[in-house]
C-alpha cells in the first residue's frame, strides 16, 4: 500500500515538472494588439528628454512601446497614431522615417 502510495506521488511530481511552463514576458504590439513574447516584438521608447527612437536591445530607459517586427505592423502603427498616443507626444515624420528605415533593415 504505501508503495503504491509512493508511485502516485512520483508520478504527480513528474506530470508537474512537464506542464510547469517558463513565464515569457509578453506584450502588446501598438499594430495589430495582439500579445506577443517581447522577443517577437521591437522596443520603442522615448527617452526622459523626449527622443523617441528604436531601441534593439531593450535596456534603454525610457517609456517603451511594443511593434512586431513587421512593416506592415508599423504602418498600422504610423496609421492610427498609436506611437503619439501611447508617448502622450507628438511624434515627427523624421522619427518615424528613422524607425521604418530601421525596421526594414
Ligand atoms: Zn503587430
Amino acid at each position: 500500500m504505501t508503495n503504491y502510495k509512493s508511485q502516485i506521488t512520483n508520478k504527480t511530481m513528474v506530470t508537474g515538472n512537464t506542464t510547469m511552463q517558463k513565464k515569457i514576458p509578453q506584450r502588446m504590439c501598438l499594430g495589430c494588439r495582439e500579445m506577443k513574447a517581447k522577443s517577437e516584438l521591437v522596443r520603442v521608447v522615448k527617452s526622459p528628454e523626449g527622443e523617441v527612437s528604436l531601441d534593439i536591445t531593450g535596456k534603454k530607459p525610457g517609456r517603451g512601446a511594443y511593434v512586431c517586427r513587421n512593416p506592415d505592423c508599423f504602418k498600422r502603427v504610423v496609421k492610427s497614431n498609436a506611437l503619439a498616443r501611447a508617448f502622450k507626444a507628438q511624434i515627427s515624420n523624421e522619427i518615424i522615417e528613422e524607425l521604418q528605415n530601421q525596421l526594414e533593415k
